[in-house]
């Protein structure tokens, strides 16, 4: 077996990858892997599937900016080959909080930031907190940022297999199979070792690899003798009911200890674990004690409406945490220049994968970032530990 272009990892990130590659080169022979087409462990499938503006680095606002137009318009963007009449966009805005006069400061910058970029970001005081959304106590706080528009949640899967169905109908194959090593000759990678799910092991020769096995992205690049600060992270969140607390027009709350949104008649929320620290890839037990000891509390605080709440179900899904700096790492591996990395969004991927997708699929074909420069996220600064924050992570 031969491909043009192998892509570990078959979710969101890899199916936009092939349907980018596949549209802007017809003919081109993209082979994806997937080692679960279940997708039961993938955070695509475990997201809480929202998209903002509000990132303190340009070049994730930039992302999401495009990731927002497409994400509205996904059918007419696919040409119709998704399969995938809508992806059910939610625009109710992203509601940041800050309770202290830094945070306030820290705020206002990044909204002007984001404002130079093209987004809508709001700068408000408590009052003004408190007119649109008066079921918020506001005594404590500083400051706020919104998003009037451009910002909400959507249908993660729908966005996973609109770009999958398109991209198998623009050519690209689809095959159930582990990747398990890479061959690398003369400091180029020139094939994938698989196992397919019948069994057996085989080698596929390529000119050139992705890297988009999310959580298991280390565990790829360890097959060529290189290190990637990004591991699992557990995450855990709770769908909860309160009766006393309906408000479908509330945005996504980020606050201090926790964030929230509505979900239909419920709301999904989430907080990071104080001992945050990675976890087994496979290590899926729920931290339930999270809602109890560490949410409610402050939820009930900014919420007197979540006085009744009932926890309806949970799930846990992993982050891919860059250790470094939290940012996505995007493009080819300095030491193997034909393997290219898509990997560590830390919580913020899915909103990307139309971006990133695009600019990888450009990068591949062309050698360099052609519509939109993600060099901010090289690898190179992985390599040299010259950290690229993003502060804003959920
Ligand atoms: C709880 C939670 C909430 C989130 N909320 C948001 C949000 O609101 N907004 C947002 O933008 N992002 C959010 N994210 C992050 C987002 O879901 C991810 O960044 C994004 O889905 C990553 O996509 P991916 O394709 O890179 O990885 P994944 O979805 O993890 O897919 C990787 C795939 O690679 C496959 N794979 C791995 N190893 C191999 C191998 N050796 N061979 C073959 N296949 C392999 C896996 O089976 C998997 O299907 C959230 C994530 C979680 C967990």
């Amino acid at each position: 077996m031969t491909a043009d272009v192998i892509i570990v990892g078959g979710a969101v990130m890899g199916s936009s990858i092939a349907w980018w590659l596949t549209k802007m080169q017809p003919g081109l022979d993209v082979l994806v892997l997937e080692r679960d087409p279940s997708y039961t462990q993938a955070s695509t499938a475990l997201s809480v599937a929202s998209i903002r503006s509000q990132f303190t680095t340009a070049v994730n606002v930039r992302i999401s900016r495009f990731g927002i137009d497409f994400i509205r318009n996904f059918d007419e963007r696919l040409g119709g080959l998704g399969q995938v009449s809508s992806l059910g966009l939610k625009e109710n805005g992203y509601l940041f909080l800050s309770s202290t006069p830094e945070g306030a400061a820290a705020l206002a910058e990044v909204a002007a930031m984001q404002r130079s970029e093209g987004a809508a970001t709001e700068l408000w005081s408590p009052d003004q907190v408190k007119a649109r959304f008066p079921w918020l106590e506001t005594g404590d706080l500083t400051a706020a940022t919104f998003g009037p528009r451009d910002e909400g949640w959507f249908d993660n899967m729908g966005l996973m297999a609109g770009f999958r169905n398109a991209a198998k109908a623009q050519g690209a194959r689809f095959l159930t199979a582990r990747a398990c090593g890479l061959r690398v000759e003369g400091g180029r990678v020139t094939g994938v070792e698989i196992e397919p799910k019948d069994g057996g092991r085989a080698l596929v020769a390529c000119s050139a690899v992705v890297n988009a096995a999310g959580t298991r992205a280390a565990e790829v690049l360890s097959w060529a003798g290189l290190d990637l600060a990004v591991e699992p992270r557990k995450r855990t969140v709770f769908v909860i009911d309160a009766p006393n607390a309906r408000h479908p027009d509330a945005p996504l709350l980020v606050d201090a200890g926790f964030y929230l949104r509505p979900e239909h008649e419920h709301w999904i929320t989430a907080t990071v674990p104080q001992d945050d620290g990675p976890c087994d890839s496979n290590d899926f037990e729920p931290d339930l004690h999270l809602f109890e000891e560490v949410i409610w509390e402050q939820l009930y605080a900014r919420a007197p409406g979540f006085d009744a709440v009932k926890v309806v179900r949970h799930w846990v899904g992993h982050y891919a945490y860059n250790r470094l700096d939290q940012n996505a790492i995007l493009g080819p591996h300095p030491d193997l220049p034909n393997l290219y990395l898509c990997n560590g969004f830390s919580g913020h991927g899915l909103q990307q994968a139309p971006a990133v997708g695009r600019s990888l699929a450009e990068h591949i074909l062309t050698g360099g970032w052609q519509s939109l420069d993600l060099s901010d996220l090289s690898v190179e600064r992985m390599l040299k530990g010259a950290a690229f924050r993003e502060q804003a992570i959920v």
